[in-house]
């Protein structure tokens, strides 16, 4: 078998031992003599998938009967747009921290239907390279929400810490950092998530919502653009991606067989240590311009002394069937998405691919 090491930023790696399972459940699956993508999202056999993948998620985020888990398409982009058509309105503004691209999107549609105020960036001559610290917020606490991006995919950065933000729920696109570590949900009161990174395949985007953020939203909206109809119809008031959201359900007990958050958590730290270490251990060849406290433990963003060795290095890595090294363009460079399911001996021979780069290149 000639399985690659993935280190594409999304849609992303899925364990193996999933896509096995699938493949063995194409043709006929529990039993129904069909596979689930052509049975009915109103039949018992999709049902019992669909609300399990609900519980399993609730059990790994640590989630009480206070969440309500949300199926819905439109990607993460289309949250952009939801969160503030539920949430804004007469007398009421939201806090928007701007710490990459996605952050950006997130404040362009949200100032198309409401008030917000950019309560922090970290933009420097169009990049973001850091987190903001907390002394350079500015947060209104009479927000309704603050948005924060947990994980900046594409400049490498993450929230180590999520802001103080004084009782003021955090609405927070985790799409690329999702069940990559424990939370204290208590703080948040909209997590969402597109699967296409953490979670499962593209198509379906996962949204956590707390039933008093529910309470708070807007009445009149158009209906699928309303939280409220899909709380009310558990996901179910059109149809879902039911193949989608019957894949997140494998990658989920997938997970709770690596030991859950905590195993990851530690498993991702390890991974983060690793190549950090190799940059750091390298500073004439190796170099990141994240600043420390800011590192992501899933989007790796390094350089090489110049753009021909980073070419050649890509070029070779792929050569070697390390795939997906290229950093986004807007940053140049190389990246390495390493997430849940890039396991920790794939990190080590990546991490073996630029020692041995930089020793014949050095
Ligand atoms: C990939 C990504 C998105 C975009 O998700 P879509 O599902 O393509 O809309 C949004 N936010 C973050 C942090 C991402 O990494």
């Amino acid at each position: 078998m000639a399985r690659v090491h993935n280190y594409y930023a999304g849609p992303a790696a899925l364990p193996v031992e999933v896509l096995e399972a699938v493949r063995e459940e194409l043709i006929e699956w529990a039993g129904t003599g069909m596979s689930v993508m052509e049975t009915s999202h109103r039949s018992p056999e999709y049902d019992a998938v669909h609300n399990e993948t609900i519980a399993d998620f609730k059990e790994l985020m640590g989630m009480g009967d206070d969440w309500k888990i949300l199926f819905l398409q439109g990607g993460a982009s289309l949250q952009f747009a939801m969160v503030p058509m539920n949430l804004l309105g007469e007398g009421r503004s939201a806090d928007y921290i701007q710490t990459g691209v996605w952050s950006r999107k997130a404040l362009k549609e949200a100032k198309i239907i409401g008030n917000v105020c950019v309560a922090g960036s970290t933009e420097q001559d169009g990049v973001f390279f850091r987190i903001p610290k907390q002394d350079e917020l500015d947060l209104d606490p009479n927000a309704v929400y603050c948005h924060v991006t947990s994980n900046n995919t594409i400049f490498g950065t993450q929230w180590r810490q999520f802001p103080d933000t004084g009782g003021v729920p955090i609405v927070s696109d985790m799409s690329s950092d999702i069940l990559s570590r424990k939370l204290d949900v208590s703080r948040f009161g909209i997590i969402y998530a597109g699967a296409q990174k953490n979670l499962g395949p593209s198509g379906v985007t996962v949204v956590a919502i707390r039933d008093d953020m529910i309470e708070k939203c807007n009445d009149g909206l158009l209906t699928l653009l309303s939280y409220k109809t899909h709380v009310d119809k558990n996901s179910l008031f059109n149809t879902p991606p039911t193949f989608s959201i019957y894949l997140v359900g494998k990658v989920l007990k997938w997970l709770k067989g690596k030991g859950g958050v905590d195993g990851i958590e530690k498993e991702n730290a390890e991974k983060a240590k690793l190549i950090y270490g190799t940059i750091e251990g390298n500073p004439d060849f190796f170099s990141t311009p994240i600043e420390p406290e800011s590192r992501s433990h899933m989007n790796f963003v390094f350089r090489l002394p110049t753009e021909d060795l980073e070419k050649k290095f890509i070029a070779e890595g792929k050569e070697a069937g390390f795939i997906g090294l290229k950093g986004h363009r807007s940053v140049g460079g190389c990246r390495i998405s390493a997430y849940n399911v890039n396991g920790l001996d794939s990190v080590k021979d990546v991490v073996a691919l630029m020692k041995d780069f930089a020793a014949k290149n050095g």
